[in-house]
This record gives structure tokens, sequence and C-alpha cells, in this order.
């Protein structure tokens, strides 16, 4: 690697020699590759299922490698608390998923019903996945440091059939509000020991009585597999519904974005609690066969440099804030840690800023490799490549196979369209939402129950992504910000609306808004304005127990950090409340002016 000539910004452009890797780039000419790629082509290099019958997402993952001979491979290498290391091959794999298919069929659950889980990375999560789509049922994944709140309504918006948990987090979220639930049939605990809490089943106990479904169900490439929840600015949390064929687009992304190849011991450290944890957590590394280190526990500066260096990492995806925390914890940390299996670093979720790409460099000798995407592309879109060369602060260009574009907006921020078709920004460095040619395979294909809030999402023959971006003259797009008010905090994406309606069950709270305020290691951090109703007056005991009410529902990771009170909150005519305001207020910015706001600073003119 060596550093060029300057880029966009003050940051040099990193330009890599290619004939010094150690691994030959899957994407080794990026021009000639977008004209020759189909999504044909990359359905054609999966198997579909025997006897030409479908397409399985956990066929493609497990079983395809277990029919020609790779069984023996490992699949899944776990690190447990204690540093202990468990290990799955790909047969075990299949062998476990197809007990899980028929723990499920023989509960009654049926194909297109909802298994959820709500867990942390534990072997368990695995076959409950895999296992969910060889029974034909679609499996929706929860993040496990949700509140109750936010647990209930996504059990009761996706009507869950099954959840899969442990024991301590349903009793603290589950067990509460389950007479709620009606649709909620079975919980299967998977640390129930022999003694399962009232209402729940023992799921070792089933799977060690359980026979590997032989055959999975056939499922065709439009059958709904996965159902993600995210949020928008307003109403309650969307489920993006995916469908069998997006692994077509977990292949080929991972191929051409994450570069892997067999031999690779990959290491994603997304929650499988979101979509990352589940597209480039499991299924995409399972897809090419590689080995998938699984850390049980959450980031430890000194732990992480063990595990890249003790486990040989070649391929880490991971994200800003983590590797925003790793920079804070000092080079010291991560001196005397051999990481020279790692060949390739990528990172997703939030902006990348260029010093993190830099430190790469300079810590873990290597470029960190930023790249976009969002819950409803179920894929990545926009990446650097191992081949190409970086231009720190810039999320890279669109995958082979994705046509991006940038839509013009009005004033109120709706798209423009002339007959029809959107009004596309071409000049570069001119800022538009950034927009994408609907058609690829792991395109969401709707919001749960929410047809016209699906629609809403595409103008003039583009789907929106509510990301503001520009592109560079040589086609580099660089985000922006937010064309509306959802919050991404440590990675998380929140919706304000959802903060807000918590906060407003609070006795003495009469309105709140609530925006996201920047933060050096989060990239953004909750914070709410209160308005109190009449008879409370302002205190800090007060300001506390607020934050405290809305914790315990929402849980910390979605709950406010910082808390203002306010004597009015500022409304349009119509009394809906101006997050934008509050937020340019807060960072003292002249009134409406938010367009150059999550830009690392040293992008804003
Ligand atoms: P989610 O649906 O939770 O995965 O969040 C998707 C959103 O995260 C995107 O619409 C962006 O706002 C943000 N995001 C994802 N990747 C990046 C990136 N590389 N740079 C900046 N923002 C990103």
């Amino acid at each position: 690697m060596r550093t060029g000539t300057a880029g966009p910004t003050r940051w040099p452009t990193i330009t890599k020699d290619t004939g010094s890797f150690a691994v030959r780039p899957n994407l080794a000419d990026y021009e000639a590759t977008r004209r020759t790629f189909s999504w044909d082509q990359a359905r054609n290099e999966l198997s579909g299922l025997p006897g030409g019958q479908g397409l399985n997402m956990a066929y493609e993952a497990v079983d395809r490698h277990v029919v020609r001979g790779q069984g023996g491979r490992e699949a899944l290498r776990f690190i447990r608390a204690d540093s202990g290391v468990q290990s799955l091959t790909y047969l075990e794999l299949a062998g476990q998923s197809g007990k899980f298919a028929t723990v499920l069929r023989e509960l009654g659950i049926r194909r297109g019903e909802r298994v959820f889980s709500l867990l942390g990375r534990c072997p368990d999560l695995y076959a409950a996945v895999l296992g969910t789509f060889k029974n034909g049922s679609v499996f929706c994944p929860l993040f496990s440091a949700f509140g109750p709140e936010p647990v209930r309504q996504r059990l009761h918006l996706g009507a869950a059939r099954v959840l899969v948990t442990t024991r301590a987090l349903y009793r603290k979220k589950v067990a509460p509000l389950r007479d709620s639930l009606p649709d909620l049939h079975v919980v299967l605990l998977v640390d129930a020991d022999g003694t399962p809490e009232p209402e729940t089943l023992d799921l070792a106990e089933l799977m060690a009585a359980a026979v590997p479904l032989r055959d999975i169900e056939v499922t065709r490439p439009d059958d709904m597999a996965l159902l993600h929840f995210t949020s928008g600015t307003t109403g309650t949390p969307k489920g993006a519904v995916h469908v069998h064929d997006a692994v077509t687009a977990h292949y080929a992304t991972g191929r051409f974005a994450l570069d892997l190849h067999p031999d690779d011991i990959y290491w994603c450290t997304a929650d499988p609690g979101w979509v990352t944890g589940m597209s480039y957590g499991i299924i995409a590394p399972l897809v090419h066969g590689v080995t998938v280190v699984v850390d049980e526990e959450e980031l430890d500066a000194e732990r992480w440099y063990r595990i890249l260096a003790e486990q040989r990492v070649t391929v880490w995806y991971t994200a800003p804030t983590a590797l925003r925390m790793l920079m804070k914890a000092g080079p010291d940390k991560a001196a005397g840690h051999d990481l020279s299996a790692l060949r390739f670093v990528a990172s997703v979720g939030e902006p990348l800023n260029p010093e993190v790409v830099m430190w790469g460099q300079d810590v873990l000798g290597l470029p960190v490799h930023d790249n976009w995407w969002q819950t409803e592309t179920g894929g990545i879109m926009i990446a650097n490549y191992p081949a190409m060369p970086i231009r720190p602060g810039s999320m890279g260009r669109p995958l082979p196979g994705i046509e991006a574009g940038l839509v013009a907006r009005d004033a109120d921020g709706k798209p423009l369209l002339r007959d029809g078709e959107a009004l596309l920004v071409n000049d570069p460095d001119s800022i538009g939402e950034l927009a994408l040619r609907p058609g690829w395979p792991s395109m969401f294909r709707g919001y749960l129950n929410e047809e016209e809030r699906y629609r809403r999402c595409f103008a003039g023959g583009w789907y929106l992504t509510g990301d503001l971006a520009r592109r560079d003259a040589d086609g580099y797009y660089w985000f922006v910000g937010r064309g509306d008010d959802v919050i991404k905090s440590s990675g998380h994406l929140i919706g304000p609306f959802e903060v807000e309606s918590c906060l407003m069950e609070h006795p003495a709270v009469a309105e709140a808004g609530v925006i996201g305020v920047p933060d050096p290691v989060a990239g953004q951090l909750v914070k709410a304005f209160v308005e109190l109703r009449q008879g409370y007056g302002q205190s800090e005991e007060l300001r506390l127990d607020i934050i405290g009410f809305a914790r315990k529902r929402l849980g910390a990771a979605v709950a406010p950090r910082l808390l203002d009170f306010t004597p009015s909150l500022p409304r349009t005519r119509s009394g809906k409340i101006l997050r934008r305001l509050l937020k340019s207020r807060e960072l003292g910015l002249p009134e409406g002016d938010l367009s150059t706001l999550e830009q690392a600073p040293e992008q804003r003119p």
C-alpha cells in the first residue's frame, strides 16, 4: 500500500500495489466486471435445491457444501467468554439446523410462520436461523439489548409464533407481557437446563430427541425468508420483508465487497439482532464456505486484538464505532499481537471518518474499506474494493449489478420528477438523495402489512434510500447525512418517534422532541427535549427519573443519554415538532442548515 495524490478532501488517496497481494482479489477489474456481471450469472453459481426445485438460503449456506464433500470444513468457531473455543463443521451445522427444523415441524410451525430470536451470539442462534429456513418459516432477529417495549412491539407487529431466547432475557423482557402476545405459540429457552420457565420449552431437550429433517421445505426464490425491523422518522417500526433470493446478493457481495475466498477465517463483529449480523455474520460467509469466527462477548480492545491474532483472522468486517473505540484504547493495545494474517478490513453502518481509515493503515497494517447499505437493501450496495484506490471518507463505488444515482429534491425533501422520471443530480460533488434502480435480489419486497409505506419508498423509477450523498467526478460516493430524522447511535438505527412516544408515557412529560447529536465515538447520541406538564418543576432528580424510565422500557441502547427541559418545543403551524430546528439550535447552526451536519468535520465547508 502507498498513499498518492490528494482526493477531494485533504486526505490522500490510498493506492494499492495489487501485485503484492497474498490472494488475487475477486474483483480485480471493476469496470470490466460491471460490464459483464449479471444477477442470473451469480444465481447460476449457487446450487438451487436438489432436483432443480427452488432456492433455499440454508441449503446454499450449509448443505450444499456437505453434498460437495466439504462437510468436514470448520463452519463456525465460537470464542466463549472464558476464551475457550468451540467449533462446528459444516456437517454438524447441517445436522443441528436440520434438527431445529424438525423441532419446528413437530411443534406445528408451518412455512411462512415467524420465528423470532432474542439472543446474543450463541451456537443455538445459528441452528435456529438455518433450521427456520429449512422448515420454510421466516426468521426475525431482535436486538437483545432492546428493552421490553421494543421487544413487545416487534413480536406483536411481526405476529411471532416462536421465540428463541435465554431464561434471563425471557424473565426480564417477555414473561411480563406474554398475555399481550396471543400469537406467540412457543417460547424455546436455549439454557433451560432441564427446568424451563412456565409456558416455555427446553430447546436442548427437544433437539436431543429430534432427527434432522430429511427434505428441506421447497422454497421459491421469491418466498419470504427474513423479516428485519427498522425505524423510520414516524410511526411504528417497519418490518422489511426479504426473500430467499437475497442469498444471490449475499453471495455476490461477499465475493466482491468482502473478497471472501474459501480458505478465509472471517470475523463479522455485528450484533446478530441487526441486518449486518444476519446477512454478513451468517449467510454470506457460510455460502462462501469460509470459517466464521463468532465472539460471544462484547467489544474489549485487548480481547479483540487477541482474537484477530490468535484465530489468524484474514477478513474482518466491523463498524466505525467499534474502530473508534479501538482507536481510543491506543496503539499499545495492538502492540505485540501478530496481525499478519489479516488481509482485508471493511466497515459499515455509519460514516467512517478518514482518520479511522488511516489509523487502520498504521495500527492494523491495512486501511479500512468503508461500505454502505441499509436494512431495506438487504446487502452491500456501495463499497471500497481490495483492488481499488481508497479515497478516505468515501463509501466507494456501486457493486456490479447495482445502479446508483442521486435524485434531486425540492425544498420539502420530495423527489423532483419530470414526465414520471426522477430528475438526477449529475454534476460532480452536487448533493442529492441516494437512490438505487430496483431489481437486485436482496431488495426488500415490502414493509410487513404496510403497502403504502413501501410504495412511498419509490419514485420515478428509483428506490429512495433516505440518505443524502454526493458523487465525485470519478464515481466515488460520499455520505452527506440522513434526509430524515432517524438517529444512528453506535451503529443502531433509532426512530425518534419511538423514543418520544415512550417519554410521553412518563407522568411529568407533556411533549418530547428527540434528535441525534454528534459524538466522537458513538457517531450520534440520543438527546431528548422535554416539555413538562403543569404542576411539575424542572429538577435534576426529575431529569434522571425520566431518563431511567426510558431506559427501563426501551433499553440502554435506545433510551436518551441526554435530556434538556424546554418551556416549549418548536412546532410547525399544524403542531408537528420541528426536530430539525431543535438540531440546528443545539449545534448553533443557522436555523434549518443541516445539509452538512453528518459530514466528518474536515469535509464541512
Ligand atoms: P440500517 O438499516 O440500520 O442498516 O441503517 C442504514 C443506514 O445507516 C443508512 O441508510 C445510512 O444512513 C447509515 N449507513 C450505513 N452505512 C453507512 C456508511 N458506510 N456511511 C454512512 N452511513 C452509513
